[in-house]
């Protein structure tokens, strides 16, 4: 089997909240998505999806996959799809980096492996484990009060899974807000539930510090990715017992094995895009696994295409290491496929057709902005 073309698709993502707010006065208002239609020889097609969570999140943004795309995508022109780690060395060949890029390619090789054998992709991943998988809320930063009732919402809906942004600045309130909303949050607080408070790298370690300072120690949450840096969450996992997951610091197979190494956390946000794709997420897993780390399963942001390959790989995570999947369908309010997976009291299983199991809305991703066969 034989790669012959390859369409790139350009669709906006609006965001489904109005305006998404991040630590740092970060404001997003929509998203990018590039989604990519792979074609084969035999017929069979694949579809892969790369949406950056604007420009500001991680180091990668939807102008910079389109520019890589250029140049990645006729260097896999010709190769067997299902060799997914030999079309992946190629890409990591011609060009460093840019994994945003190189998942969209990515993503389509599975989708079009699990075609041609028949089967779902979470089974090409080494197979499902059975279940539904507990997906997580996002509790944007807010007055506690509103939180509180955020949470409560999303209780409501069957969420046992919370991700509560913090990261107020001095003037907003500083430590003391940040320590006021964890409290709100978790005031509620139902046997199973699983709280993470998300600073996304925006909190000094004088902030952290004075914020858990002003918490009761018997909270029972997790704090991710408090500090921007390398060194500033070494110096604050050294200062506090409080379990640490680490996000947007973790892009590549060397940040897990240097946060091993130097034994700065407790668990990892795997966000699929992030990682480079569904091949280095599968890895990464692995050595998250042989390590003991516990697992959130995510991406950036994205539509269903992007939501199908967290799902599959959420799937095959042993369950006592997988603490959640984030439904990025739910932060956007367009549909760029039909995808039968639907959440029912807070959870959702990959379904078992073959591939990705998505049937992607040509109307809504209109002619393609660039293809190459
Ligand atoms: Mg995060």
């Amino acid at each position: 089997m034989k790669i012959t073309a390859i369409d790139v698709h350009a669709v906006h993502l609006p965001y489904a909240g109005g305006v998404y707010r991040l630590s740092g006065g970060r404001e997003y208002h929509g998203f990018d998505a590039t989604i990519i239609r792979m074609e084969t020889d035999t017929g069979l097609e694949g579809w892969g999806e790369s949406t950056p969570f604007g420009a500001s999140y991680i180091a990668a943004h939807a102008q910079g996959v389109h520019a890589a795309l250029d140049e990645l995508a006729p260097t896999i022109l010709g190769m067997d799809p299902r060799l997914t780690d030999r079309v992946n060395d190629r890409m990591d060949m011609v060009m460093k980096g840019q994994n945003a890029a190189k998942t969209a390619l990515d993503v389509a090789l599975w989708d079009i492996t699990g075609k041609a054998h028949d089967l779902p992709v979470v089974d090409l991943l080494g197979g499902r484990v059975d279940g539904p998988i507990p997906v997580i809320s996002s509790i944007g930063g807010d007055t506690p009060e509103a939180m509180r009732q955020s949470v409560a919402a999303h209780r409501k809906q069957g969420f046992r899974g919370h991700s509560i942004k913090i990261g107020a600045s001095e003037t907003e309130g500083g430590p003391r807000l940040d320590a006021e909303r964890i409290k709100a949050c978790l005031a509620d607080q139902v046997d199973g539930e699983w709280f993470l408070a998300d600073a996304n790298g925006g909190l000094t370690v004088e902030h952290a510090l004075r914020m858990l300072a002003l918490l009761p120690s018997d909270l029972d949450f997790v704090l991710e990715a408090p500090c921007a840096t390398w060194a500033e969450t070494m110096t604050l996992r050294q200062k506090t017992s409080r379990p640490i997951l680490l996000d947007e610091l973790v892009e590549n197979d060397g940040d897990i094995i240097h946060a091993i190494r130097h034994d700065i956390c407790d668990g990892v946000g795997i966000k699929i895009s992030k990682q480079g794709g569904l091949t280095a997420s599968r890895r990464q897993r692995d050595i998250c696994r042989a390590a003991g780390l516990v697992m959130s399963i995510q991406d950036t942001v994205g539509s269903e295409i992007a939501f199908s390959a967290i799902l599959h790989m959420a799937q095959s995570v042993p369950r006592h290491l997988l603490r959640c999947a984030l439904d990025t369908r739910a932060m956007v309010n367009l549909k760029t496929a039909a995808f039968d997976a639907p959440i029912i009291d807070g959870g959702v299983s990959a379904p078992q057709t073959s591939g990705l199991g998505i049937t992607p809305d040509r109307a809504v991703l209109g002619s393609p902005v660039a293809t190459y066969r």
